[in-house]
């Protein structure tokens, strides 16, 4: 199956290579240039894992042994066997995607990439190893982390915002164990650790490494493709539970940040699935739920710290996936990220714009918004949820008050409630006391939901990655690996 670059045509890649490659030469994602013919009720019959099957046979061809491949990513990973459950809270569906091995929702596809990558690099016959380099605004990072340590002829430096993720987090990432792992914090804000990524990643290019960078950011389509399952497996979900009849539309409300959750979704829906409603849902980074109102998008604003940190995000790259796969136009899309990056905007014409506006909606909400959506859940159903899933269940509100459609709703749960102990305890009312690990005992004690073990094993992991350099000291950090 060839995929293509969104800024060019011709520069394209078979999927095993698009993989390896992470971002195309011109720096364009890849996309595929026609999507395969799906059976999508076939699909909607298997497990979960035979879901991701079907998807990554059908969407990576080029990749071999692909039932392995999910077999050995996601076997005895995840708290359940059927990886993302749907559970009914209120009028919707929430779709818990934590339950993997960092409890963020980013874990169902970093199992995954480092199956495709090492099965990519035998496909190619590549012999030198590859580093894997990754910007992080807090749940990547330690799911790449994980996914990635102690496999052979990978390594992987990963990059996050000094101060920029909660304490959890950073725990989560300088305790990390592995042969092959490096962690580094930035001077500077998510954007400009991930500017610095791509920026590395520009200038390695035309180099002799003795590594092959790849990246595990959701630009690669590697990392894309295996988000597309959860999709499919919460429609059966609601399928199993009478909620809906085989072909009804559902909607899904998506917090979101660079784009790659939702842009997964919209995959689904191009696979065959009956998605509705695409609702973007923001915290008071609000660049997308602008960009989504009126056609522009405008990164030259202040960038928000928030209590969801992972949607703390200026420059979201799969939009870049979007704009092309709604207008079929390489030379637009190439002109638009070329206006992003000199002028830090661009405005989409308008036909562009109304077929964005079919397929999705946007909303946002700050901490205080997110706050009161916590305690509300918390009083009225006893479910806890965290401030990004919060974000994800106000904008699904908000979308049904303003607009009446009473499609099934699912609301996508992207984060365990204890990577946040803070903001969830002062949000049910508890006043939050001592460090980020006597606050998810706190946490245990207030509402009886169970710690998960990866996150209650942190306290007494030593610190092994405690650098922190500037941002223009990134690509010599790299080069010394
Ligand atoms: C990464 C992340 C998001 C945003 O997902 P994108 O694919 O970047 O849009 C939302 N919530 C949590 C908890 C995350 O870790």
């Amino acid at each position: 199956m060839i995929y293509h670059s969104t800024r060019s045509a011709s520069l394209r890649a078979d999927s095993a290579h698009a993989v390896l490659e992470g971002l195309a030469a011109d720096g364009g994602l890849y996309v595929p240039q026609a999507l395969p013919k799906f059976d999508w009720k076939k699909c909607l019959e298997g497990s979960a894992m035979d879901m991701a099957v079907d998807i990554l046979s059908a969407l990576l061809p080029d990749i071999p042994n692909m039932q392995e491949l999910v077999r050995r990513a996601y076997t005895g990973k995840f708290a359940t066997e059927e990886l993302t459950p749907t559970v009914p809270v209120g009028d919707f569906h929430v779709l818990e995607l934590f339950h993997g091995p960092t409890s963020a929702f980013k874990d169902v596809a970093l199992c995954m990439l480092p199956q495709l990558l090492t099965a990519a690099r035998s496909a190619k016959g590549v012999k030198e190893d590859i580093l894997i380099l990754t910007a992080t605004s807090g749940d990547t990072g330690k799911a790449a982390l994980e996914g990635f340590k102690d496999v052979d002829g990978i390594k992987i430096c990963v990059f996050y915002p000094d101060g920029g993720v909660s304490q959890v987090q950073r725990a989560q990432m300088v305790t990390q164990e592995g042969n092959n792992v490096t962690v580094c914090a930035v001077k500077g804000n998510f954007d400009d650790a991930q500017t610095g990524v791509k920026q590395i990643f520009a200038a390695c290019r035309d180099k002799e490494l003795p590594n092959r960078l790849s990246s595990a950011n959701s630009i690669n389509i590697g990392r894309l493709a295996p988000q597309i399952m959860y999709y499919f497996k919460a429609y059966r979900d609601l399928l199993d539970a009478g909620e809906i009849k085989m072909g009804d539309e559902v909607n899904f409300s998506v917090p979101t940040g660079n784009f790659g959750d939702i842009l997964a979704g919209y995959l689904a829906k191009k696979l065959g699935l009956p998605v509705g409603r695409l609702i973007c849902a923001s915290n008071a980074n609000n660049v997308l739920t602008d960009f989504i109102r009126t056609g522009t998008y405008d990164r030259m604003r202040p960038l928000y710290k928030t209590t969801s940190p992972s949607m703390d995000i200026l420059v979201s790259s799969n939009l870049e996936r979007l704009l092309y796969l709604l207008s079929g136009d390489t030379e637009l899309v190439a002109g638009l990220m070329k206006q992003l990056s000199e002028n830090g905007s661009y405005t989409v014409p308008a036909d562009l714009l109304s077929a964005i506006q079919e397929q999705f909606w946007a909303d946002f909400c700050d901490d205080a918004g997110a706050n009161t959506v916590m305690g509300k859940v918390w009083q009225k159903y006893h479910y806890v949820c965290d401030p990004h899933t919060a974000a994800g269940w106000m904008a699904a509100e908000n979308y049904v008050n303003q607009t009446g459609d009473d499609r099934a709703m699912v609301v996508l749960s992207t984060a365990s409630p204890y990577k946040f102990p803070e903001a969830v305890l002062t949000a049910i009312g508890e006043v939050p006391a001592g460090d980020g690990f006597d606050q998810m005992e706190q946490l245990n004690a207030a509402t009886g939901v169970a710690i998960p073990k990866n996150l209650a094993s942190l306290r007494t992991k030593a610190e092994r990655h405690t650098g922190v350099i500037e941002k223009t000291e990134m690509l010599d950090f790299v080069l010394g690996l």
